[in-house]
């Protein structure tokens, strides 16, 4: 028997979905080997998070409230603190950018082996990790030796942790050592207050859009379904729409319930970011190209024809 320890994520207020779906990872790990899962919530408002976290089939919240959002060397001794006091030996925490800014110093700090990204495992007497590589193109395995380690899992891999609400909430009191970093404030990518991971229906635009004035078209597309619009990268990079619109490896991990591929190819990069949507529907001309591949329903046409009359339909 070997408990497992997640960390969850919240930002602005509210807890994160990869905090759900690290739950459900380490669930699985936890009854792969017969422990019990713990669940830690740091800074921020603890006691509503707790609360949350607690209705999750989780077995033990642990509210740790003193230490700010963002300070790696808080979540760092915080974590330190619950591996000790829960006796767990494995941690699973977001691949989120501040998970990846205290996951290496949890591993070094306590000798175990740390794996990033995981997007699937399998746990038999020892834990075998699933990644990716060269973005998306090859899919890597990765034996662990022996019971501790810190994993950090992908968003959108997992499904987000559907349980009961029978744990303990134990609030925690960590003594944190003084901090060499400071955190001045959060201040979105791109600006803007749009998190297209937020997003339930989101009308995508790629290259196939051809010119900045034509966007008018999909975004009368995304206001017809009350959706919101994100892109693929040469979209960003062109200027026409912020970063913090773009899906995708260098992007952000979306998981809607629906996204719309308009003019997208489904470059590797890009599916990357989206696959993990309950319903793909992609429209382009090209009816080899590889969205197709992924799409649940696919429009082969020209989105200067489609569009209109989805916006017709819908408006
Ligand atoms: C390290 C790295 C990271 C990357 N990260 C990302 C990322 O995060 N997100 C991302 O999106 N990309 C990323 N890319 C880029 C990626 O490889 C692709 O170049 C990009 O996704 C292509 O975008 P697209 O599908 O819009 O354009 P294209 O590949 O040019 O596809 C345009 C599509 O539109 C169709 N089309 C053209 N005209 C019409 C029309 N009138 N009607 C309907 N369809 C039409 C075409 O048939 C084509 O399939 C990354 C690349 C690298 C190397």
């Amino acid at each position: 028997m070997s408990d497992v320890l997640v960390v969850s994520e919240h930002r602005r207020g509210e807890l994160r979905d990869v905090s759900y779906e690290a739950i459900t990872a380490g669930r699985e790990l936890a009854d792969a080997r017969d422990g019990d899962l713990h669940v830690a919530v740091v800074g921020g408002d603890v006691g509503r998070f707790a609360e949350d976290l607690n209705r999750q089939g989780v077995d033990a919240v642990h509210a740790v409230s003193n230490g700010e959002e963002f300070d790696h060397n808080v979540y760092q001794s915080a974590v330190g603190a619950l591996l000790e006091g829960t006796g767990a030996e494995a941690v699973v925490i977001p691949n989120s950018v501040n998970g990846l800014d205290y996951a290496p110093a949890v591993a070094e700090a306590h000798g175990y082996p740390l794996v990033t990204d995981a997007i699937g495992f399998e746990y038999d007497d020892g834990l075998t990790v699933t990644r990716e590589m060269y973005g998306s193109k090859v899919e890597t395995t990765v034996d662990v030796t022996g019971d501790q380690f810190v994993l950090t899992v992908r968003g959108g891999e997992w499904a987000p942790a559907e349980g009961v609400g029978d744990a303990t909430v134990e609030p925690v009191e960590v003594d944190h050592p003084e901090s060499g970093a400071r955190v001045t404030g959060f201040e979105e990518v791109g600006g803007g207050d749009v998190d297209i991971a937020d997003a339930d229906v989101l009308v995508s635009v790629g290259r196939g859009i051809e010119e900045e004035e034509n966007l008018e078209l999909v975004e009368d597309l995304a206001d017809a379904l009350g959706a919101t619009l994100s892109a693929s990268r040469p979209i960003v990079d062109n200027g026409w729409l912020p970063k913090n619109r773009q899906v995708g490896q260098s992007g952000k991990v979306v998981t809607p319930d629906v996204y719309i591929a308009i003019g997208i190819s489904g470059a590797v990069q890009h599916v990357a970011g989206m696959k993990g949507s309950d319903t793909i529907v992609a429209v382009n001309t090209d009816p080899n190209a590889p969205i197709f591949d992924i799409a649940d329903y696919g429009i082969v046409g020209d989105l200067f024809d489609v569009v209109p009359e989805l916006i017709d339909e819908f408006a």
